[in-house]
């Protein structure tokens, strides 16, 4: 068996955060899939196809790519950000878990790349610098009663909460109902970050507090960092604030 398939992390989206790694993945692919506007950021090369799809599509996705690579092609599948935080890696391996022998056979490469959280932290200081969770807000593939549960378990063990998928056309109140349901569990002033696009050139991150965030400063592109009982804004005359969470925590608040 010679096919070989790798699931690219693209980052959060300028090339400037694509990974040596991950750009020559791509550049030794033969064939490329992925949801069109990733694929999109992937610089065309001569003699490589090119397989667009839909951003729902993961499962059809996921088998035409494993086909694809046990036919002996050399497959790279995109996905933004990191392809293991919420993205086509899993999708990948729960279509090799369910599928045919011979896809356990193939050569498998999940190759890293800078998540949205991560860009998102590292434009307003070190929000993530201690305990910290990631949640995607979607209820497409969970009940929403379980992102529920999740907010409140993360609220009241103390992690600072990456928030990804806040709002979709198809999910338009599952922001909203999260940020009511922190404003029950943690305090008003407790600093939460919107960061829109992070590495695009629409970027724009804000900091802004619990009580007065917006849900219509969300969209698809923003991951929302919700700080911890501990996390600090350091105000800085003529510059952004500096959002942090420090390293170290005295005793247990609850
Ligand atoms: N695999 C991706 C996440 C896919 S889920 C990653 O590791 O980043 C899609 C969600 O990620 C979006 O709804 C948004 O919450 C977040 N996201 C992706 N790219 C982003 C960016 N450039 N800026 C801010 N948030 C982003």
């Amino acid at each position: 068996m010679s096919g070989h398939l790798a699931v690219v992390g693209l980052g959060p989206g300028d090339a400037r955060y694509l990974t040596p790694e991950a750009d020559g993945a791509l550049a030794a692919a033969e064939a490329l899939y992925g949801y069109g506007s990733y694929l999109d950021r992937v610089p065309v090369r001569a003699g490589q196809r090119r397989h667009g799809s839909d951003n729902r599509e993961e499962r059809a996705r996921a088998i035409a790519a494993l086909r694809d690579a046990a036919a002996g092609t050399r497959v790279a599948v995109v996905s933004g950000g990191d392809p293991g935080v919420f993205a086509m890696a899993a999708a990948v391996c729960e279509e090799i878990e369910a599928g045919p022998d011979s896809w356990r056979a193939l050569d498998i490469a999940i190759v890293p790349g800078i998540t949205a959280m991560l860009a998102v932290a590292a434009r307003i200081g070190a929000p993530l610098g201690h305990d910290f969770c990631a949640l995607s807000l979607s209820d497409n593939l969970k009940p929403w009663g379980l992102v529920e549960q999740r907010i409140d378990a993360a609220a009241s063990a103390g992690f600072v909460m990456a928030l990804y998928n806040p709002i979709s056309r198809a999910r338009p109140w599952q922001f909203g109902a999260a940020i009511e349901r922190l404003r029950r569990r943690l305090p008003g002033t407790t600093p939460v970050v919107f960061g829109h696009a992070v590495g695009r050139p629409d970027e724009h991150v804000s900091v802004t507090t619990l009580a007065a965030a917006d849900t219509a400063d969300a969209d698809m592109a923003t991951l929302i960092i919700v700080g911890s009982r501990e996390t600090r804004v350091v105000q800085r005359s003529g510059r952004a604030p500096l959002v942090y969470t420090p390293r170290a925590v005295a005793e247990v608040s609850a």
